[in-house]
């Protein structure tokens, strides 16, 4: 299927972290070939038909919004987090810096900024004006026990960015490299501890295409098959933290200066009596809540917002991080509240308003029709969200959520929204080196799926990186 029997390099995945490597490999190494297999489609043919018929048609044989080329990052708001330039820790993102070293990442992330400012980013920065309102927002957050992180954002809106990555399609493909799409790698070869090529699956055909060194950049949505992968071959992996929690949907107008001033503010708390680490993560001003469909049928809600469409509601997600160091794939854990969730839900995700969560009984959907806050994903099932979400992360949520509300009042409002489950799959951390190779010979992993990154700025940032330090 791909023109020739041998690559230099093969790139599993055209997600930020693969293209962003392509783009770089190009440039430091273009004697190289390079074949990139994405079991999606290409950028301007995909669309998630939610958006015309209200409701997740859980598409076949893969989910639009999370495969394709440029990944999740096609349909993603787009918040591309940069970092602070007297700060050593990264807080968002992932852990780039710490195969990197700090100031490393911090070049590399100016030069990935740049790479998107080539190819159309917006030039201008949130959350960068006004530092003395901002630093009154941080004092209030301190004295009712929250952090504030506040981080540069360049925020392309979901609309602008599918653009931008077609761009970036183009421009590789100009450049040579050859692409495979809506074919599913499914194994590797491995001799020796020594990688030789992918078997991948187009339709219902095997093929098998070899090179001497393999990139895997498979994302979230590929993690648990990286895993099973891992299993498989004796790649050296490591169970990470993951992340339980729910989307939040309020008004604007609650969350009005934090939105202005700050457009995503990065809130984190530790509420008694777990200690756990809650924090707000992916804010969207006037923006929507979605769906986005695992493998195996998992849905999960998540948020965007556009840049020329506007809702009337911010929505965020509240995660609450647990280090379940003795299950060896905490991702289960996780995969088993989503699936409970979504069979109360007959396969669907659950709304539930947050009055009715305190008061102990479920939201009906005449209910949910009255409510002051209408909620932007019309297809969530309204229902009791309390029956599948754990006593300890609902009371880790409930009590971040008393805390906000004295930042932003208004915030404990009975009739704002809860939509779950909201859970990140990147848990299971692949062992790299500092080049970023596992620990088979020829065989590396980048971005979101492998542990090391968690956003779209550190994933492109991590290709960049990995295209430098190869060869
Ligand atoms: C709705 C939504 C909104 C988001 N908003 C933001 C935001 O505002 N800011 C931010 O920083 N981050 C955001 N994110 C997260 C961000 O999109 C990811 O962190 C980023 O895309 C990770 O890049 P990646 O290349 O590692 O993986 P991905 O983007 O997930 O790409 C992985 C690719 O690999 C392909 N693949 C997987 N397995 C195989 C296989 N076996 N064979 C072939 N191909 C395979 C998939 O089809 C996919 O295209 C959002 C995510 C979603 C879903």
């Amino acid at each position: 299927m791909g023109k020739k029997e041998k690559y230099d390099i093969i790139v599993v995945g055209g997600g930020p972290a693969g293209a962003f490597f392509a783009l770089e490999m190009i440039k430091t190494h273009p004697e190289k070939s390079i074949l990139l297999i994405e079991r999606g489609k290409r950028v301007e043919q995909r669309k998630c038909p939610e958006a015309e018929t209200g409701k997740c048609l859980k598409c076949k044989p893969f989910c639009q919004i999370m495969n394709g080329f440029s990944g999740a990052g096609a349909f993603s708001d787009g918040k591309l987090s940069l970092y602070n330039k007297e700060d050593d820790d990264f807080y968002v993102g992932g852990n780039l810096h710490k195969y990197a070293g700090v100031d490393e990442t911090k070049r590399l992330i100016d030069y990935t900024d740049g790479i998107y400012l080539e190819f159309g980013a917006t030039k201008e920065l949130e959350g960068v004006d006004h530092p003395g309102e901002i630093s009154l927002i941080r004092k209030t957050a301190e004295t009712a026990g929250l952090d504030l992180i506040n981080i540069p954002i360049r925020h392309l809106g979901t609309d602008k960015a599918h653009i931008l990555y077609q761009k970036i399609e183009n421009y590789l493909e100009k450049h040579g490299v050859e692409f495979l799409f809506n074919a599913e790698v499914q194994d590797l070869t491995i001799e020796d501890n020594i990688v030789h090529g992918v078997i991948y699956k187009v339709k219902n055909e095997i093929y098998y295409v070899s090179a001497d060194t393999v990139v895997l950049a498979v994302g979230r949505v590929g993690a648990n098959w990286l895993l099973e992968l891992c299993n498989k071959h004796n790649i050296k992996t490591s169970p990470g933290v993951i992340d339980v929690g729910v989307r939040y949907e309020l008004k604007d107008s609650v969350m009005a200066q934090i939105n202005e001033l700050l457009y995503e503010g990065k809130f984190i708390a530790k509420p008694l009596p777990y200690n756990d680490k809650v924090r707000t993560f992916c804010q969207n001003p006037s923006g929507f809540v979605t769906t986005e469909v695992y493998d195996g049928g998992v849905t999960l809600v998540n948020g965007h917002a556009l840049k020329d469409t506007k809702s009337t509601n911010t929505n965020l997600a509240l995660l609450v991080s647990l280090n379940l160091r003795d299950m060896p794939n905490p991702m289960e854990y996780s995969r088993n509240i989503a699936r409970n969730m979504n069979a109360l839900a007959g396969g669907n995700v659950i709304v539930q308003r947050l009055g009715d969560i305190r008061m102990g009984k479920r939201t009906w959907p005449e209910e949910l029709e009255k409510n002051s806050v209408v909620p932007t994903l019309k297809s969530a099932s309204a229902g009791d969200l309390s029956l599948a979400m754990p006593y300890r992360e609902l009371c880790d949520i409930l009590g971040f959520i008393e805390m906000m509300d004295k930042v932003a009042p208004g915030f404990a409002n009975p009739d704002n929204l809860m939509y779950g489950p909201e859970l990140k799959f990147y848990s299971n951390k692949v062992e790299l080196s500092t080049s970023l190779e596992t620990s088979v010979s020829g065989l590396y992993s980048i971005g979101d799926g492998c542990g090391l990154t968690r956003g779209l700025m550190m994933a492109s940032a991590s290709g960049v990186y990995l295209a430098r330090k190869m060869f």
